[in-house]
């Protein structure tokens, strides 16, 4: 099913004018940007399939011209259908329309397998400590069926008449500078050279497969949320020989509420009572190694930090941690009843200056929390 009738001039991003080049341009930047082996976003193969649909109608003068005379319904009613392809033929599409140039062929002897992106989402204490996860991705592999030729064994293979088997074809044009020459994938044959007449039933003549793959990755520790971790020589076959493309695994680290990260330091908050902090307290805090008990002295200050050296986030490949630094909140009391109320009032009625006179070297001490 083709995608909710988008105006395909929207969809290429070009205006209703757009001559042919810049309409080719157009498609072929979209197509760089969606192709699904290497486009990240979740609904690169949906827009992709939109693109080379909108490409079809508007590279063609007839599809065109009843495209924009009757809309989606004139292309419908004059009998157009966009082209069904499945991703495993990409490189036939790619050099149908553009000869050898815009991806490296997969077609050719020897060109290098494309990469395929995946990705995997971790925790933030999981990422602390490193990991390892099995990560599922989909890849080529060479048709075993055909031996990657794409001809059902035991059939006949035709030379392409078009090129004459060349798979590309000259163009000679005369003009007042002289003799231009400009070579062409050919269409006929998808840049093989060949007609399959009867195409491997493995593989319906693209020459590979795609094969689902489970890969245990390593997470190191001290990861940060978007890096990617590169699986060299696992991602697409290379054809007839060339080497297998990457796989480039994209390592999501999921926000852990109790913690902020910022580089390789962690902030959290703690929340005193009023009481906690005036009489000092022993209270649990949550870090990246688990629960532990920090002491807060008489008189702990709301804003305070109080700093665990090397409790952060270890340094990527690098040496030691980074530091929690934990924020001291106090909470006071919203809602007093009478007997609170009156042990409130006698205390107020017996603080002098002294009670809240800061401590010699208290902004020292906080200046060091900051570093
Ligand atoms: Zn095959
Ligand atoms: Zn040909």
């Amino acid at each position: 099913m083709a995608t909710a009738e988008r105006d395909y001039y929207d969809v290429l991003g070009v205006r209703r004018d757009a001559g042919d080049a810049e309409i080719k341009k157009a498609f072929r930047r979209l197509a760089r940007e969606l192709h699904p082996d290497v486009s990240e976003a979740p609904d690169a193969q949906e827009r992709f399939r939109e693109a080379v649909e909108a490409y079809e109608v508007l590279s063609k003068t007839e599809t065109r011209e009843l495209y924009d005379r009757f809309g989606h319904a004139g292309l419908r009613s004059g009998g157009f259908r966009p082209t069904t392809f499945d991703f495993g033929s990409l490189a036939d599409i790619f050099s149908a329309f553009f000869g050898e140039d815009l991806l490296s062929s997969r077609m050719r002897a020897g060109a290098r397998g494309a990469d395929v992106a995946a990705d995997v989402e971790i925790e933030l204490v999981e990422a602390a400590t490193g990991t390892t996860r099995q990560v599922p991705y989909r890849a080529t592999v060479p048709c075993a069926h055909c031996e990657a030729t794409g001809v059902e064994p035991g059939t006949e293979v035709a030379t392409c008449p078009t090129c004459n088997g060349m798979g590309r074809i000259q163009h000679v044009s005369r003009s007042a500078f002289g003799e231009f020459i400009r070579t062409q994938g050919c269409r006929d044959c998808g840049g093989t050279g060949r007609l399959v007449r009867h195409p491997c039933n493995e593989c319906k003549g693209s020459g590979h497969q795609l094969q689902e793959r489970r890969l245990d990755v390593e997470i190191p520790p001290g990861i940060h949320d978007g890096q990617r971790i590169r699986l060299s020589g696992e991602g697409h076959s290379g054809a007839l020989g060339g080497r297998a493309g990457d796989v480039y695994v994209r390592v999501r680290v999921r926000r852990d509420p109790r913690f902020v990260r910022e580089g390789d330091d962690i902030f959290s908050t703690v929340d005193l009572t009023m009481t906690q902090a005036a009489l000092g307290a022993r209270v649990e805090i949550p870090t990246l190694d688990g629960e532990t008990e920090l002491e807060f002295a008489p008189g702990t200050q709301p804003g305070e930090v109080v700093v665990l050296r090397g409790r952060g986030m270890p340094v990527l490949q690098g040496f030691g941690r980074g530091d929690q630094r934990v924020l001291v909140n106090v909470a006071v009391p919203r809602r007093l009843n009478d007997e609170q109320r009156d042990l409130l009032e006698r205390f107020e009625q017996t603080a002098a200056e002294d009670t809240y006179k800061t401590d010699e070297g208290f902004f020292e001490k906080l200046k060091s929390a900051f570093r």
